[in-house]
């Protein structure tokens, strides 16, 4: 996200008034000394005073530019009034606390630092000066130790040495450490000279203690100067000349720390091109929202590559089932990559996707006989699709072209599975007029863990039995509803479902891409409900999360009425039943099929109900709910997406929230204490409202 060769520190005082101004400028004055090309930033300037023009000016940054003319400075906003940041901009009309977010900063800092280590040459030293202390306000549901998490930069913490310094330093150092943002040391300053024995023994020990106590090093102290506290004192230059000679010991340390931390500048340039060109799921190309540099993984662990170790709590969108690099699956895949990776399907078979497709059959309903190998699980929704059509097309039923489905589902993001996801969560308004218009019964409000309750069933009963000539087939996901909301309807509801489409000759799609092989804590959700489909979309574990696969299974019925007089099912992708997959998805199988998916699924059903239990009670939560390895915390409003995520990798895990909701679908891997860090981080952001 940076320019290399720019060293990028933040300084935050334990307090206001603890002289981390002239810290900063005279760490300025140090770095220009020493040859250094020096910016400092303040992103929100209190007290500003306004010049001749009236523009206001920010004393700080004056203070800087007279310590080290050299040195670059930048204010980002500005108030006039002497406060706390969300106070100012509160009392100042002319900004409505919108700019004032901890996001905005960061960007801004972000893009200032990019655009001047652009035009610098040589090496760079970029200061931060935070406004007050970590905790200091930045609004109602922000303080600054949330920008410097955004941020991600190293603190210099600055304490005044006096009694009740200790306190003070250890409290910001734990806060730093919360964070997991990284402190290289501390500074002590002097306020005013010691004025008893008893005052100097204290200032002799407060850095020992603290250092002792904080496991932080004391990396200089600033002796009381006091011609630096008003500008029309004499000597101000030998004083700023003594401050910087004092705080050089800081600067050595800060670059002898940068050197040793893990971040190169490799990263730097990864995430820039990454924020540059790149485009990531469901973000904009000019103001993508924050990504990490993922390095490695191992197991249920994500590794990043500034040294970070997450627990995972995602399995990649619920791919990786059974955790990252199973040797199984790497096996598979290097044998398979030393004699074919690819070799198109068409005309040619291959042993991979005959092993593949017998696994399946030997796993799935019975009723189901023919596999379509397709290479995403919207394409697996699109064939799945295009079957049901072409089977009624083929018996010359062609008013039936319809599909039925319920409110709430997803089933992928092509045009034909974009037609059959929620109306309004999906993205339905945007394509208005090129979207296929599908009829959409509501979501089915009977809980999984609650008695049924036949009410649920009658509209869909009412939309089918209206429909039912036009209709090709009903679509939906069994039981557990993924991306458009993460619910768990009743097994009920299924049953009746089945029993409508049976009753009226419409053909059945059970979309378990998300809920295949063990997930739900059935090895199929249908089977919940006991019931078989027409039509069974598979993807995301197929291949346990190593290589893009899926499959479209048909019975034996759908087959030969596609297949009848002669007719082709047209659809082939150029990767259909890549055998590196298929190679891989056969090794993953082999695990399921070893049976050991139920207890670990039951295990982390356990210790999800015993983690997030205690979530239910924390301010705005709206439900909790766990079924089989998937464990949902719903809000009662959106979620500040990437906030929270930020708060999430800097407690070591990590949990991609969307909309309403935070949830855990972990790989089976997973031990009991990688659940119960993954729970506590969601209570911890819950109790400290993190996801406002
Ligand atoms: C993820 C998902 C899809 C789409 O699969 P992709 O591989 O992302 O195209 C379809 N249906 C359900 C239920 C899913 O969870």
């Amino acid at each position: 996200m940076l320019p290399d060769n720019v060293l990028c520190f933040c300084i935050v005082g334990t307090d206001t008034d603890v002289g981390k101004t002239v810290v900063t400028a005279a760490l300025a004055r140090a770095a220009v000394t020493s040859g250094l090309r020096a910016l400092v930033i303040k992103p929100v300037q209190t007290g500003s005073i306004p010049d001749a023009q009236g523009n206001l000016q920010a004393p700080d940054l004056a203070l800087c530019r007279e310590a080290a003319p050299g040195a670059d400075t930048h204010s980002l906003l500005q108030f006039a009034a002497a406060c706390s940041p969300h106070l100012a901009a509160r009392l100042e009309a002319r900004y409505d606390g919108k700019a004032l977010t901890a996001h905005n900063l960061a960007n801004e800092i972000n893009r200032t630092v990019r655009e001047w280590g652009d035009a610098e040459v040589g090496r760079k030293l970029v200061l931060l000066e935070g406004a007050g202390g970590l905790l200091t306000p930045l609004g109602a549901s922000e303080t600054l130790g949330d920008l410097l998490a955004l941020l991600d930069w190293p603190v210099l913490l600055v304490a005044t040495n006096r009694l009740g310094a200790v306190n003070h330093a250890l409290l910001s150092l734990e806060a730093l450490h919360s964070r997991n943002l990284s402190c290289p040391g501390f500074i002590m300053t002097e306020a005013q000279e010691a004025r008893s024995e008893l005052e100097q023994t204290i200032r002799r020990d407060n850095p020992l203690i603290t250092a002792s106590l904080g496991k932080k090093p004391c990396l200089a102290e600033l002796s009381h100067l006091p011609n630096l506290k008003a500008p029309d004192l004499p000597d101000r230059e030998v004083a700023w000349d003594q401050a910087a000679r004092e705080l050089a010991p800081a600067l050595k340390a800060v670059g002898a720390w940068q050197s040793a931390s893990p971040k190169t500048s490799d990263e730097t340039d990864v995430l820039r091109f990454d924020r540059e060109h790149l485009w990531h799921p469901y973000t904009s190309a000019l103001h993508p929202t924050r990504v990490w540099e993922a390095a490695s993984s191992s197991g249920s662990r994500i590794r990043l590559k500034n040294g970070r170790e997450l627990v995972d709590g995602m399995a990649s969108w619920w791919c990786a089932i059974h955790g990252y690099r199973h040797p199984a699956l790497m096996r598979a895949l290097k044998a398979q990559a030393e004699t074919m990776p690819h070799v198109m399907f068409g005309g040619l078979t291959h042993a991979p996707a005959v092993r593949l497709g017998r696994r399946l059959l030997d796993m799935v309903p019975a009723a189901l006989e023919h596999v379509f190998f397709a290479d995403s699980g919207s394409v697996a929704v699109e064939v799945a699709l295009k079957m049901a059509l072409q089977y009624w097309q083929a018996k010359g039923e062609t008013r039936r072209t319809r599909i039925l489905t319920i409110r709430g589902g997803y089933h992928g993001d092509t045009l034909g599975a974009m037609s059959v996801c929620d109306p309004e969560n999906g993205m339905h308004s945007l394509f208005s007029g090129i979207l296929p218009t599908q009829i959409f019964a509501p979501r089915p409000e009977c809980r999984f863990d609650a008695p049924y309750d036949p009410a649920s069933e009658q509209a869909f009963a009412e939309v089918l039995t209206t429909h039912a000539d036009s209709m090709a087939a009903v679509i939906l996901e069994p039981i557990v509803q993924g991306a458009g909301g993460m619910w768990f309807y009743h097994p009920g509801f299924l049953r009746r479902v089945h029993a409508l489409c049976q009753q009226h000759g419409c053909l059945l799609i059970l979309d378990e891409i998300a809920t295949g092989f063990g997930r739900t804590g059935k090895l199929f959700a249908c089977e919940h409900a006991d019931i078989e489909p027409d039509i069974l979309c598979l993807g995301k574990g197929l291949s346990g999360g190593v290589l893009t696969l899926a499959a479209t299974l048909a019975t034996r019925n759908v087959a030969e009425g596609v297949s009848q007089n002669g007719s082709a099912f047209m659809h082939g992708p150029t990767f259909m039943a890549n055998p590196l997959a298929c190679a891989v998805a056969e090794a993953s199988l082999e695990l399921i099929a070893s049976g050991a998916w139920r207890a670990d699924v039951a295990r982390l059903e356990a210790g999800l109900r015993k983690g997030l239990s205690r979530c239910a009670h924390q301010p705005g939560v709206a439900d909790v709910r766990v079924l089989g390895a998937i464990g949902v915390v719903e809000m009662e409003r959106e979620i500040n997406v990437e906030r929270l995520q930020t708060f999430f990798v800097t407690r070591g895990v990590w949990i991609r929230p969307f909309g309403k909701l935070i949830y855990l679908m972990p790989p089976y891997v997973a031990t009991d204490d990688d659940i119960a860090t993954l729970c506590s981080a969601i209570h911890c952001a819950l109790a400290q409202e993190t996801w406002r």
